[in-house]
């Protein structure tokens, strides 16, 4: 089969012919139609996130549907179509994995980092971590879902409840599915952008944030909650400077430049900042049911698998609205 590999960090992909995985016990076997990018790629390219496997297929928003089952595959038949997460595996008895957080596993496996993933025309995964996906969602629709969406959810979800002043940090992927949600579940958006990128805050606005700015600003009202999707460490103190008393500032990115020191008053008055590591299986039924009965709009940039490179590096330069999406 065709596949992007990733060979030596900080070199681009090289397409190659590899052999078609074969299906292990409990395992599917997917002809994958759609594979989006995601901005963990990059830092997996770059050597940020530093234990991939080598040569690596990357990729972890896979769309595809079953050609082949593993023995004692129970959950999906042949022609099913599937979604692929970043989580492609925990051991299932480590004390995180015992008390509900397998999201923190000890002994985790990732789809496209320690797995090969979706840059290809073929990928296999374990069932027990695959998601059915709703109708409604054509393939590459529904690729940015399986980590924009879900992480992005996960993000979205420890802000609480109560957070009716939301802000969004960092107008990308994930930012504009979660606007969404957020708008849906009757909460007031305000989005950050990059300063000065006033497509992204058109964007925003379109999707019914009430108020879009740069980063540098202060949104008119104190926010409840802070979701920060862009990889600037900056953003950290500059959400709290936003945020009301009680308020909390939510990092979704796997990676950050570094956080400049701030002053204590910042955090001050029972503010709190915290990060979201990877995804519970859970996260994924409860984000793709809302997406069931709630129709997003997903914008989408397609690239053909061989230009897996340029896609990347459209992501590293912004240029995208909405999310690159492989197909093969
Ligand atoms: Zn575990
Ligand atoms: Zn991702």
């Amino acid at each position: 089969m065709r596949a992007m590999l990733l060979e030596k960090v900080g070199q681009p992909l090289r397409l190659a012919d590899v052999p078609t995985p074969q299906p292990g016990s409990g395992q599917l076997l997917l002809r994958v139609h759609a594979c989006a990018v995601c901005r963990t790629d990059l830092h997996i390219l770059d050597g940020e996130l530093s234990q991939p496997r080598l040569p690596l297929i990357p990729g972890h928003q896979i769309v595809g549907t079953v050609v082949e089952l593993g023995a004692g595959v129970e959950r999906f038949s042949l022609g099913q179509r599937v979604g692929v997460p970043w989580l492609g595996g925990t051991d299932g008895t480590c004390r995180y994995c015992l008390r509900g957080q397998e999201n923190l596993c000890e002994h985790p496996e990732f789809t496209g980092y320690t797995l090969d993933g979706g840059y290809a025309e073929f990928a296999s995964a374990d069932q027990r971590y695959c998601f059915h996906l709703p109708d409604g969602y054509s393939d590459l629709e529904a690729a940015p879902l399986l980590c924009a969406g879900l992480i992005g959810y996960r993000t979205y979800r420890l802000a609480g409840q109560h957070a009716e002043r939301l802000g969004i940090y960092g107008f990308g992927v994930a930012a504009h599915i979660i606007t969404q949600v957020a708008v849906h579940q009757g909460r007031q958006v305000y989005a950050l952008s990059k300063p000065g990128d006033t497509a992204a805050q058109e964007f925003a606005r379109s999707l019914g944030a009430i108020w879009a700015g740069g980063s540098d600003e202060l949104p008119p009202v104190e926010l409840d909650a802070a979701l920060i999707f862009a990889p600037v460490g900056a953003l950290i103190p500059a959400a709290l400077r936003a945020t009301a008393k009680g308020g909390v500032v939510v990092s979704g990115g796997i990676h950050m430049s570094d956080i400049p020191s701030f002053p204590y008053s910042l955090l001050w008055e029972e503010r709190s900042v915290r990060s979201v590591a990877n995804l519970t299986r859970q996260d994924g039924e409860e984000f793709l049911s809302l997406a069931g009965q709630v129709r997003l709009h997903i914008a989408v940039t397609p690239f053909p698998l061989e230009l897996a490179n340029e896609a990347l590096q459209a992501l590293r330069e912004g240029r995208l609205q909405g999310a690159a999406v492989l197909t093969a």
